[in-house]
């Protein structure tokens, strides 16, 4: 049995990290530039509420400004877009996040347009959809950002290589088919309508599972040698607990794929190592100042 190798998302997000928090010193000392993240929080969702706690941390750990706003579950659509509208003209804040889902009365597309696309730091506005997908700069969404950056580092160039992409989502699966044809990827994206996944996944010698379901892809999905990126987080039961698990058969895959993301510890710790590494990268172009940052 051939041996598959961990993508080590974990240690490669620590890394990052530093990198932006040496960076973030740097545009302190010789700018005078503390880039700044606003976090927009409305209602109490016990699982946003942590999300957002680990970015305010993480902000502050990088030597970033954190501001964050926790807003009622009754706010308006208004008193929001107020909010919004007041951090898109504050200097001091460069990034804003609006903690997805909101609650149901509030209408989220309209919310995410309101927000300054240059501060747009989960690049969801649809003109950094647009940018993304002609090429051009902008803000990437951070989850597929995160995978990028992983398959980069394990593979370098990527050209000619035949990458499928299960799921076509905004948020994760559009952005990273986007992000590996830039990459000069031989690109499919599968979805819930696809016929015959299994062969189309076969063909992949980058596989991305963006889903949502728990073990989908099995082991002989896989091409040997293949590169797989799990972007999936499941919670399964695990007798009278629970355990995380990835779109992708793990212990299956072992053996067979060439390289593997471990779920958790692969994708998942990207993605606020990401959503800094897009603030920094926001204040930087806000205050044009060159970027340095890998
Ligand atoms: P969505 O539910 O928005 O999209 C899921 C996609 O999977 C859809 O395009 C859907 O197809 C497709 N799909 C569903 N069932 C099947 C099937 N049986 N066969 C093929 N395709 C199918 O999810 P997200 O994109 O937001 O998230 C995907 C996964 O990634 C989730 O597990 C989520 O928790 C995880 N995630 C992880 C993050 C991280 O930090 N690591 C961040 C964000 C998400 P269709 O469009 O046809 O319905």
């Amino acid at each position: 049995m051939a041996e598959t190798r961990m993508i080590d998302g974990k240690a490669f997000a620590s890394n990052l990290l530093l990198q932006i928090t040496a960076d973030v010193a740097l545009a302190g000392d010789a700018h005078g530039l503390q880039p700044g993240l606003a976090v927009v929080l409305v209602g109490d969702d016990p699982a946003s509420r942590v999300y957002v706690r680990n970015k305010a941390k993480t902000t502050v750990q990088v030597g970033m400004k954190s501001f964050e706003h926790r807003l009622p579950a009754e706010t308006t659509q208004e008193t929001l877009l107020g909010l919004i509208a007041g951090l898109n003209e504050d200097r001091a804040v460069h990034g804003i996040l609006v903690q997805l889902p909101l609650p149901a009365h509030l209408d989220s597309a309209a919310i995410i347009a309101a927000i300054d696309p240059d501060k747009d730091v989960d690049g969801l506005h649809v003109i950094n959809a647009g940018r993304l997908a002609a090429g051009l700069p902008g803000l990437v969404p951070c989850t597929p950002l995160g995978c990028s950056l992983l398959l980069k580092d394990a593979l370098g160039d990527m050209a000619g290589l035949n990458a499928v992409v299960v799921g076509r989502s905004n948020l994760v699966g559009k952005p990273i088919a986007q992000l590996l044809l830039q990459e000069n990827c031989t690109v499919t994206i599968a979805h819930s309508r696809s016929k015959n996944l299994p062969e189309i996944c076969r063909g992949a010698d980058i596989l991305i599972a963006a889903v949502g379901r728990p073990e989908m892809v099995r082991g002989d999905w896989i091409k040997p040698g293949a590169t797989v990126i799990d972007v999936g987080i499941n919670r399964v039961p695990a007798g009278d607990k629970t355990r995380l698990v990835g779109d992708v058969a793990f212990d299956e895959a072992l053996g067979i794929a060439g390289r593997i993301t471990p779920v958790p510890g692969g994708v998942g710790p990207m993605t606020i190592a990401c959503l800094l590494r897009n603030t920094l990268t926001a204040a930087k172009r806000i205050a044009n100042i060159s970027e340095t940052v890998k």
